[in-house]
């Protein structure tokens, strides 16, 4: 039959030699190679009490950033959610009372905001999508749990502390492009209301 693709091989028949068939050889080098790892420098460490180092744009669990003055970035326009490939996102938006600039930072902000680590796939798209750099994926771990609905993280797990202390370094996710766009005070995003 005439082959669609270019790509099929003539399958060989090939009888096996005397020292093939004997599997002495082939289970020799078989060996060595086993042989040859023990003298190698091992790819495991002992966990928890050794850690290695993450590279500075690994992305772990997410942090909602607040403002220099402690205010909530977050306006809840929902971009990240549309951005996230695996639905993972969900969020209620409420209106600012009089008061409340302190918390947050425009009017509108997010009552609620979850993010299902279980969806999650932790492709950074959320943080890409957010005009208010107010997401961050970073060197934090999702710890593991034996319950599912443990997994849905809201915004008590998300936002940052208002402290300095409990705020969560995102310095090195920042690219010169981002940084620049944050210096520009120009543009709407950067103002302060
Ligand atoms: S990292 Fe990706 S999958 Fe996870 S919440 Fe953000 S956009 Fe969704
Ligand atoms: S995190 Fe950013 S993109 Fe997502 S709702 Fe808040 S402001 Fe919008």
């Amino acid at each position: 039959m005439q082959s669609l693709t270019n790509r099929s091989k003539q399958v060989s028949n090939k009888e096996m030699t005397l020292i093939e068939r004997a599997y002495l050889p082939a289970i020799l080098n078989g060996m060595l190679i086993t042989i040859k790892h023990f003298f190698r420098k091992k790819a495991t460490i002992k966990y928890p009490e050794v850690k290695r180092e993450f590279a500075p744009v690994y992305r772990g669990m997410h942090v909602l950033k607040r403002d220099e003055n402690g205010a909530e970035r977050c306006t809840a326009c929902g971009l990240c959610a549309v951005a996230c490939p695996a639905e993972a996102i969900t969020m209620t938006s409420a209106e600012r009372k009089p008061g409340e600039e302190k918390l947050f930072r425009e009017e509108k902000y997010a009552s609620v905001y979850e993010i299902n680590m279980l969806r999650c796939i932790f492709c950074g798209d959320c943080e890409d999508a957010c005009p208010k750099e107010a997401i961050f994926l970073t060197d934090r771990i999702v710890p593991s749990d034996s319950l599912r609905e443990k997994f849905v993280y809201g915004k008590d797990l998300l936002v940052e502390g208002v402290e300095e202390n409990k705020r969560v370094d995102i310095s090195k996710r920042q690219t010169k492009e981002v940084l620049e766009f944050k210096n520009n005070k120009e543009l709407q995003h950067n103002r302060l209301k």
